[in-house]
């Protein structure tokens, strides 16, 4: 079966770039290969892809000034491609509006993996969830109008800042948000706004979730990035329909 997504890769590296390829016509993915972040920016104009993979050290720009452009007038989900090197650049990247990122040498089976979770969040998109009053992921369910948080049906009582932070993470499913929008959006960038007061209230937020003592846990930590939530199908809705819809 042919993917109904459209891929751009954008990557200079010839052996990245054929293993990228290969990986996408294996799995059915129409794409277009380029190597310059002008020909990125051209593509995206007159082929309107539906995600991006881009490497962020290109030879004529930097993978940094590419999103910064492409996010004036789009929000196609951008997955950075960086060197383990490429730490700081990664933070802008996401910071300036990319959705994930890939980390070079990376599996074939993880860039999949990548690809189906943007998948799923453009058809969740698509289908005007994100409009509704009530978000759902897995046991998790959220009712934006009562500000009134479930797991399994059981009521979960938040404090208004780790409310906040996991409505934040909601509205963001599937896409890495950085310590630095994380603090930015919860705090407004004031006196308690710094990386270790976030982690505990992730924590203590993780604990009254249950993220602990299951294995299909809403948030995801990127070691010295941010997090995010992982998608889930609404419970009781096998995964594949929501993959495949
Ligand atoms: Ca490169």
């Amino acid at each position: 079966m042919i993917n109904s997504i459209q891929v751009l890769v954008v990557e200079d590296d010839r052996s990245v770039q054929n293993l990228i390829a290969t990986t996408l016509k294996i799995n059915n993915y129409p794409y277009t290969c380029v190597s310059t972040g002008k020909e990125a920016i051209q593509q995206c104009t007159s082929l309107h892809p539906d995600v991006m993979l881009l490497d962020l050290g290109l030879p004529d720009m930097d993978g940094t000034e590419i999103i910064r452009t492409i996010r004036s007038w789009s929000t196609m989900p951008i997955i950075v491609i960086s060197a383990r090197s490429e730490d700081a650049s990664k933070v802008q990247a996401l910071d300036l509006g990319a959705d994930d990122y890939l980390t070079k040498p990376f599996s074939t089976e993880e860039l999949i993996a990548r690809l189906h979770t943007t998948q799923r969040r453009l058809s969740y998109l698509k289908r005007g969830e994100a409009e509704s009053p009530v978000f759902h992921n897995g046991p998790l369910k959220i009712d934006l109008s009562l500000q009134e948080v479930s797991i399994h049906g059981e009521i979960v009582h938040l404090t208004p800042t780790e409310y906040k932070l996991l409505k934040l993470l909601a509205e963001n499913v599937g896409r890495v948000l950085t310590y630095t929008y994380l603090t930015d959006h919860i705090w407004g960038g004031g006196i308690s706004s710094d990386k270790i007061s976030l982690r505990v209230h992730i924590a203590t937020l993780r604990k009254k979730i249950g993220d602990a003592e299951t294995d299909t846990p809403q948030i995801q930590t990127h070691m010295g990035i941010g997090y995010n939530m992982i998608r889930y199908a609404p419970e009781g809705t096998p995964v594949n329909s929501a993959e495949n819809p």
